[in-house]
């Protein structure tokens, strides 16, 4: 970090050229009003505008300046929630059926990469999905399930994890070969050039500040303008907050934080896969290598919006447990977004009123989720295409205000020490296993040159270089429950 503190977001100052959109400022009538500029309603507008009907997109800042330009930008399949849930509450076909959706909003993103040429987005090939636990059965278990969803997915044992990335924290790993990773704002950004050059027109620091969504008609009311509607998308994430109240109740806000690092000598000699890497099923440790020798990482969970200087020493901290050999580390960019997640940790696709239509509540899954919401919801209204019902078991759910706030917070933080014994456990029995390991081969090359058992003090020099780890003789504690620290889920 250099004295003036770290630079706000690396996307920031390596966004290609855009320039800032006019504020609306007379009255508009128009086939389709998307309220919001991130990944849903740019999506939404470009799509319904390639399909010939007009449509005006109001910003209230500027375009993907909230969760959309400040993501980790892995693109992979699936939703927040995961398959087993997905399985138990809506049966196998339903649930395959959406999962081929999720992968549809990957090949969205891949594909309009490649069609409009944009520049700047960098891909960066698969997604590691890395066990902090010696759970391999339990790890392929789960690989043949995502299989049978129509996952395409693969079991990494922990040599071929630790090849690539060499930390002794790690095991057996989920690789996704179809997953990528690219600079999210720079993909935003794309994406609004493209939906204009279609003929979207698009308003920032345009919030809209009221909504009447009776009649054929709908009124959005601006501070200077009024659009008039036949269709009004709500892509306002949760920023939503007084236009609807009620359907912005519906999702809790979380407030997740990134950093990355100065150039760090030797960076890819250490984290050599060149893909995205997750160590964890919740907000910790997402990671990947970006700009050559500098680190992106994100971490930390809070259900309000705190200052993202308070969470650099416990990133870097994580970095060091992780890959202690990488030494120091600056801090070079350090940002927060705020994500919208659902009860049910499903997104809202849909039609909720005649001519009013939601797309948000993607969670952590908003590349591929927000992209397919943005899609399905333009066919359905210029198409009439039905696809978005098969989100229709998961309804609108209040979110549980402040009180589940603080339950979620306190399940963030009550869980830590649980996961972090847990891992400490499978790094306890790996280190017990090499060292009975050596024990036996040191064993048996005694007994087969023929000599006495070594002297204890001999035994560590004795040993054959096998990789193995040298023989102890006193007996290594237990960790002790709770010993661990807090980001190592
Ligand atoms: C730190 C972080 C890392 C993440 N990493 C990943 C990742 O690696 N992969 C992944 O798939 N997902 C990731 N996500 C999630 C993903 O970024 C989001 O789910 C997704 O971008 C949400 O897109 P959106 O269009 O719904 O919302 P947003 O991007 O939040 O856009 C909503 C827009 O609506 C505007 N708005 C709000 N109210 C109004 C109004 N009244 N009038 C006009 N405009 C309004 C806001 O200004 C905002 O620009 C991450 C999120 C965060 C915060």
């Amino acid at each position: 970090m250099n004295a003036s503190g770290p630079r706000p977001s690396w996307y920031e100052t390596t966004q290609v050229a855009d320039e800032q959109r006019p504020r609306l400022n007379f009255d508009l009538d128009v086939d389709v009003c998307v309220i919001g500029g991130g990944l849903a309603g740019l999506t939404a507008a470009r799509e319904v505008a390639r399909r010939g009907w007009s449509v005006a997109m109001l910003e209230a800042g500027r375009i993907a300046a909230a969760a959309s330009g400040r993501s980790n930008g892995f693109v992979l399949p699936g939703y927040s929630e995961e398959i087993d849930p997905m399985v138990e509450r809506i049966g196998l076909d339903h649930a395959k059926e959406l999962w081929a959706l999720s992968q549809r909003g990957v090949d969205y993103v891949r594909h309009t990469i490649a069609e409009t040429a944009m520049p700047g987005v960098e891909i960066g090939p698969g997604w590691l999905r890395v066990a902090k636990t010696d759970n391999w059965h339990e790890l392929l278990a789960y690989v043949e399930r995502l299989r049978w969803m129509g996952g395409e997915v693969e079991a990494w044992p922990v040599e071929r994890v630790r090849e690539v990335l060499p930390s002794e924290r790690y095991f057996g790993a989920i690789h996704y070969p179809g997953a990528f990773h690219l600079h999210p704002l720079n993909y935003a950004l794309g994406l609004a050039r493209s939906a204009e050059a279609l003929g979207a027109r698009i308003f920032e620091e345009t919030p809209a500040i009221e909504l009447d969504p009776a009649g054929i008609l709908k009124r959005v009311q601006t501070p200077s303008a009024r659009v008039r509607a036949r269709h009004v998308v709500l892509a306002a994430n949760v920023q939503l907050g007084a236009l609807v109240p009620k359907l912005a109740a519906t999702l809790m806000p979380i407030t997740t934080y990134v950093m990355v690092t100065e150039p760090i000598e030797g960076l890819t000699d250490v984290v050599r896969f060149r893909g995205a890497v997750s160590d964890t099923r919740r907000f910790d440790n997402h990671y990947r290598v970006v700009d050559g020798n500098r680190l992106q990482w994100s971490g930390c969970m809070t259900t309000w919006s705190a200052d993202p200087r308070r969470f650099a020493r416990a990133l870097t901290a994580s970095v060091k447990r992780v890959f202690p050999q990488l030494g120091s580390i600056r801090v070079a960019d350090l940002w927060s977004g705020t994500l919208g997640r659902t009860l049910h940790h499903m997104p809202q696709i849909g039609e909720i009123e005649p001519g009013v239509w939601v797309t948000s509540g993607f969670g952590r899954h908003g590349l591929n989720t927000a992209s397919l919401a943005g899609d399905l919801v333009a066919r359905g209204i210029v198409d009439n295409d039905q696809t978005w019902r098969l989100f229709a078991p998961y309804e609108l759910v209040w979110a549980g205000g402040k009180l589940f706030r603080a339950i979620a917070q306190g399940l963030y933080a009550a869980g830590k020490p649980f996961d972090g014994f847990r891992q400490s456990l499978s790094r306890y029995r790996e280190r017990s296993h090499k060292r009975r390991s050596a024990h036996i081969e040191a064993k048996r090359l005694a007994t087969a040159l023929g000599a006495a058992p070594l002297a204890a003090g001999e035994r560590d020099a004795s040993v054959p270089s096998s990789g193995a780890a040298p023989m102890r003789h006193d007996p290594e504690p237990l960790p002790a429950a709770g010993s661990s620290r807090g980001d190592e889920r």
